[in-house]
């Protein structure tokens, strides 16, 4: 089962095409890995796959369904870690998640029974009525994880997960990662870095400059670099 696929994705700015003709899908259960330099159009192809930006040709499908005419049905479906994920630094981190749950019309009774399994399982059930403010990077990160685990997303869409966090605060959030895709969650991330984050993932697409130079699992990519 795909569940999500490009073909032919393309965005073009005034000034440059900064995804040109990329072709992949990601199959039900996988962790699929966008690698490449700063640039090189990830976080483009991200946010047509989310609706977030116009598609310049070519198609875009999460589970089938079009992100530019049905951006709610992805929305809905997909859970998103922009690569600087937003909270409001004054609430706590169990208020953020209610704040989101509310708007996406999750009930008091199933919000209060989501909300502590959601925080329990991203390891921040401690300081679940901390401020966020006073959150490191990888709280944050964690935070945007347990996110799109009260969602119950069947698809995670990471942009540069562990970008700006030390070596531990990275492992935990990669393992994080496995645990979620245990889960049966379906998860594509990007990275700029090609080091441990392609270890959790089962195929990666290296962009360059827009397009796609090559496409495989982590061990054939290894045998052709
Ligand atoms: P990556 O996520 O791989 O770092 P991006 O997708 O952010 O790459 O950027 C790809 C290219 O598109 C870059 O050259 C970037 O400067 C350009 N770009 C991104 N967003 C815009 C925009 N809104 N307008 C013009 N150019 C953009
Ligand atoms: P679109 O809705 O077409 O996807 P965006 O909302 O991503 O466009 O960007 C709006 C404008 O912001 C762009 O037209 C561009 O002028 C500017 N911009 C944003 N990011 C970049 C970037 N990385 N490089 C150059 N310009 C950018």
């Amino acid at each position: 089962e795909t569940v999500i696929e490009a073909k032919g994705l393309t965005k073009r700015y005034d000034t440059a095409t900064a995804v040109d003709s990329v072709n992949f899908s990601v199959a039900a259960g996988e962790i699929f890995g966008l690698l490449g330099p700063n640039g090189a159009g990830k976080t483009t192809t991200i946010l047509m796959l989310l609706g977030l930006s116009d598609i310049s040709a070519g198609t875009a499908r999460v589970f089938g369904h079009d992100p530019m005419r049905e951006p709610l049905a992805v929305k809905r479906r997909v859970g998103y870690l922009p690569d600087l994920v937003g909270f409001y630094d004054q609430l706590s981190a169990a208020d953020n998640l209610h704040y989101t749950a509310r708007l996406m019309g999750m009930s008091l009774g199933e919000r209060k029974r989501r909300i502590p399994e959601a925080l329990a399982r991203v390891g921040l059930a401690d300081v679940a009525g901390k401020k966020v403010g006073a959150f490191s990077r990888g709280m944050r990160q964690r935070l945007g994880l347990a996110e799109i685990v009260m969602k119950d997303a069947r698809v995670a869409i990471l942009d540069e997960p562990t970008n700006g966090l030390d070596p531990q605060a990275s492992l935990e959030l990669l393992d994080l990662i496995r645990a979620l895709k245990a889960q049966g969650v379906s998860i594509l991330l990007s990275s700029h870095l090609l080091d441990r984050v392609q270890t959790v993932c089962d195929r990666v697409a290296l962009f360059n400059a827009g397009k796609i130079a090559l496409m495989g699992t982590v061990e054939e990519l290894g045998r052709q670099v």
